[in-house]
């Protein structure tokens, strides 16, 4: 017996129609490209969204072509989000920051047909042009002026093709909640950027969840601020889950160093932000320096890579912030797990409850996480055994993109390329990716641990720990460490600072000082670098 309720499609665009039917002047606020702001709401948002979707259509593009959006976090992004996906194309969200040779890659493989792009990447996609033949329209993320359109020919303007736009236009009535919405390639830290290709139905149930209390926990009465890039993971799905509650929206465009960001956070109190831990390691070196206070802003989202205890207490305790450590990946939506304490927790001494909140949280409904050994057996939930994190549920990749099919999954589990422990609450520990674990006389070190001790001395301002080749031991960890401003630390000194922090057997041998960490297009440490450069330091003497 089949139920008899309305048998409505979960799609993007009703994401926008509802909050330009219930929100409609609910600011979206953006930062150019050239500093300038614009202000703009939900209810424009919609309507220009629908022009850009209507010109798509005259420009002859088909169903699930890809368009292409090369930009920063600024209104029109995010009226592209709406209107390429809303109208039955995927959007395409590209990283800048990769090697032009990566960009050509990712282009030519996503197929696509058209390309949005700001300003500030004129150079960038000048310079790969005429390797990309197929793309049959370079938007420019502007108004036309004639300076530009007399010195660049190949160029459309964005302003023009809303100006084309129909008035009128209606979503098509025949797309399907599985059909293909937007498309992200895997940053590539750890081998050629795949695409993941989400589908309306996938994005929708992501934002659902993700706006709930114990996830991202968004409401009308909040004001986001996505730090975390519209090219990184959709900005962890927020766009959809911000405009899905009603949410203000602030886009801070290019300028993500701590004084634009602290000035943007307090000038539109900003409820909450999310982004990688680099960029908050900025914002607080600007706010200790500055003495600035961030009175409005409640909770941050840090994820990406692991959050440093240090952090969590510094929002905590001098911000008034709250922090939700986030785990997750582009092939997961990305959201995986979120901390936030229960019921039960409430009761736990101070003390007891910021041990909690360390660590990478647990998985939302939707979301199911197992950790299993080499030999595929599921391990148990102890809190203490660690192992291979899998994961399954429907905002998880199935294949990568024009991969072959049945490559991907094992058992009907995706492989996360994580190591962790899983606790009987549902709490999951990142111990380390497979690929950086330290693997020392057969037992296993974690490096996310020793760089949260390292970074928690007040003289350190920013460590990796790697692998290390060893005549003994196989492996043994080594830290490459950055002195905060005016330190002179010595490495005698922050190896004693383990003592009492970790197990004997598991502090590093050896600490190299270095005077910057290379950080990869997601604003990660890459390690792979670290490595190459540094694996033999301990066999070479
Ligand atoms: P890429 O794999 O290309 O770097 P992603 O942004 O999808 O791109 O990275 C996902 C990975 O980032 C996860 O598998 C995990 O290793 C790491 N990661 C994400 N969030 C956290 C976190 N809170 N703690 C530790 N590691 C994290």
């Amino acid at each position: 017996m089949l139920g008899q309720m309305m048998d409505q499609e979960l799609l993007i665009s009703s994401i926008i129609d509802h909050a330009a039917r219930s929100h409609g002047d609910t600011e979206v606020v953006s930062v150019n490209t050239d500093g300038t702001q614009t202000r703009t709401n939900y209810s424009e948002v919609q309507i220009r969204a629908k022009k850009i979707g209507s010109v798509l259509i005259k420009r002859g593009m088909e169903r699930s072509d890809r368009i292409a959006t090369i930009a920063w976090n600024n209104y029109r992004h995010f009226e592209l989000y709406y209107g390429i996906s809303g109208a039955g194309f995927v959007c395409h969200t590209v990283n800048p920051r990769l090697f032009p040779e990566q960009l050509i890659y990712i282009l030519t493989h996503a197929e696509d047909k058209i390309v949005f792009f700001d300003a500030t990447f004129i150079p960038l996609i000048d310079g790969v042009r005429s390797h990309l033949p197929n793309i049959k329209h370079w938007v420019l993320m502007e108004a036309r002026t004639a300076e530009l359109a007399s010195q660049h020919d190949w160029m459309e303007f964005y302003e023009d093709l809303v100006a084309e736009g129909d008035d009128d236009f209606n979503w098509p009535s025949d797309l399907n909640e599985r059909d293909a919405s937007s498309l992200c390639y895997t940053s590539g830290t750890t081998g050629n950027p795949k695409g993941v290709l989400y589908s309306h139905r996938s994005t929708l149930l992501h934002a659902m969840m993700s706006a709930t209390p114990d996830v991202m926990n968004f409401s009308a009465r909040d004001c986001l601020l996505p730090v975390v890039p519209m090219f990184h993971v959709n900005a962890w799905g927020s766009p959809y889950a911000a405009a899905l509650t009603g949410a203000k929206m602030v886009m801070p465009g290019p300028g993500l160093d701590g004084k634009s960001l602290a000035t943007l956070f307090n000038d539109e109190k900003v409820t909450i932000a999310a982004g990688v831990p680099t960029i908050w390691a900025g914002l607080i070196q600007y706010l200790e320096a500055s003495g600035t206070k961030l009175p409005y802003m409640q909770r941050t989202v840090i994820g990406g890579s692991a959050c440093p205890p240090v952090m969590i207490d510094k929002f905590r305790d001098e911000y008034d912030v709250e922090v939700l450590h986030a785990w997750g990946m582009t092939e997961m939506s990305p959201l995986g797990s979120v901390n936030n304490l229960k019921n039960k927790q409430l009761d736990l001494s101070t003390e007891a409850q910021k041990e909690i909140r360390l660590n990478q949280g647990r998985p939302p409904f939707g979301m199911e996480l197992a950790i299993f050994d080499e030999d595929f057996n599921q391990l148990p939930n102890d809190g203490i055994t660690q192992g291979d994190l899998y994961c399954r549920g429907p905002w998880v990749l199935d294949e990568y993109f024009l991969a072959e099919k049945g490559t991907t999954l094992k058992n009907g589990w995706f492989d996360t390329g994580d190591v962790a422990t899983l606790d009987a609450d549902g709490f999951m520990t990142i111990k380390d990716r497979s690929k950086d674990i330290i693997k020392s006389g057969g037992e296993w070190i974690s490096t996310v641990e020793l760089e949260n001790i390292a970074v928690g001395h007040p003289e350190i301002g920013g460590a990796a720990a790697i692998a290390a080749k060893h005549e003994k031991w196989d492996e043994r960890p080594v830290i490459l460490a950055v002195k905060a401003e005016g330190s002179n630390i010595t490495e005698a000194e922050l190896l004693a600072y383990y003592d009492d922090k970790i197990i004997k057997w598991q502090i590093p041998d050896k600490v190299i000082f270095v005077d910057q960490l290379p950080i990869g297009a997601t604003g990660k440490i890459l390690k792979k670098e670290l490595r190459a450069e540094y694996e033999n330091v301990l066999i070479d003497n």
